[in-house]
């Protein structure tokens, strides 16, 4: 099987590259297949989603794509909701539901914008606890399928962006891990795909891969499935990191990961 993303930005939301640079790219990497997934719009229009007269032009753009490359690549029009994005509405290969940020006091607190906002925001509203700030996210993220519709749920501990090495909280521990499993449990009482997701790796903030090996074993364990992507916002790391992230899902206990082809969602065996 081909490797492949199900995950990735273009310059109408906050990619580097344009669509057509992307899927170019996605075959000289040699791609079976490349899913787009522009951040959906959100009501407060933040800079980092598509403005929602991009939609269309996204759209037409990544069927245009699928045209000109059937018989070479599959290409698929997907969608990144965020937990607050309005529906999205049919006519979309899938839906990958995130949480990217948390709302608190009528505030949006951004927890992957920057180290800086993280930060000030867990000062500023949780008095500098983590924990709190955690349990709120992962109150959002055990919602994140049923608020979304999604098929695949994003970088499920998106939380720890900044924390490698445990310097801001400690991952072990219950007051984090705690919610978090509560979350996952919730999420796998549906029939959703996890992520296995590079993409804080190829921008430096990570050295492994969302999530974390305790949730992977939980999603093994509970007979869930998983998807390796690479949340890539560049041409040049579509495929960051795969090597580690199947050797990862496989030191897991898993078999298997999805793939997304003609016929839906597939399992592939794992070095297939
Ligand atoms: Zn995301
Ligand atoms: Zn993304």
């Amino acid at each position: 099987m081909k490797p492949q993303t199900l995950h990735c930005h273009t310059t109408l939301c906050d990619g580097k590259n344009t669509p057509a640079e992307m899927a170019a790219a996605a075959l000289a990497a040699g791609c079976g297949a490349i899913g787009f997934s522009g951040h959906a719009p959100l009501p407060d229009g933040d800079d980092w989603c598509m403005p929602a007269v991009s939609v269309p032009l996204y759209r037409q753009a990544v069927l245009d794509l699928r045209e000109q490359y059937r018989g070479q690549m599959d290409v698929f029009l997907g969608l990144e909701q965020d937990y607050f994005s309005p529906p999205a509405g049919p006519d979309w290969d899938y839906l990958i539901g995130s949480v990217h940020c948390v709302v608190k006091d009528g505030a949006v607190l951004s927890v992957d914008e920057s180290e800086a906002i993280f930060v000030r925001a867990a000062r500023e509203f949780y008095g500098g606890d983590f924990y709190a700030f955690a349990r709120d996210y992962f109150r959002l993220e055990a919602e994140v399928a049923k608020a979304t519709g999604c098929q695949i749920v994003g970088h499920f501990d998106l939380f720890t962006k900044f924390n490698e090495g445990n310097r801001l909280f400690d991952a072990a521990d219950p007051r984090y891990r705690g919610p978090a499993m509560e979350a996952l449990d919730a999420l796998l009482e549906r029939d959703v795909i996890f992520e296995i997701n590079t993409g804080a790796m190829s921008r430096g903030y990570r050295t492994a891969p969302y999530p974390d090996p305790v949730f992977l074993r939980r999603i093994r364990e509970k007979g869930g499935r998983v998807a390796v992507t690479s949340d890539s916002h560049s041409g040049e790391s579509l495929l960051f990191g795969y090597p580690q992230a199947f050797a990862l899902a496989a030191a897991c206990g898993f078999s298997s990961t999805v793939y997304r082809t003609g016929e839906g969602f597939v399992d592939v065996p794992i070095g297939e």
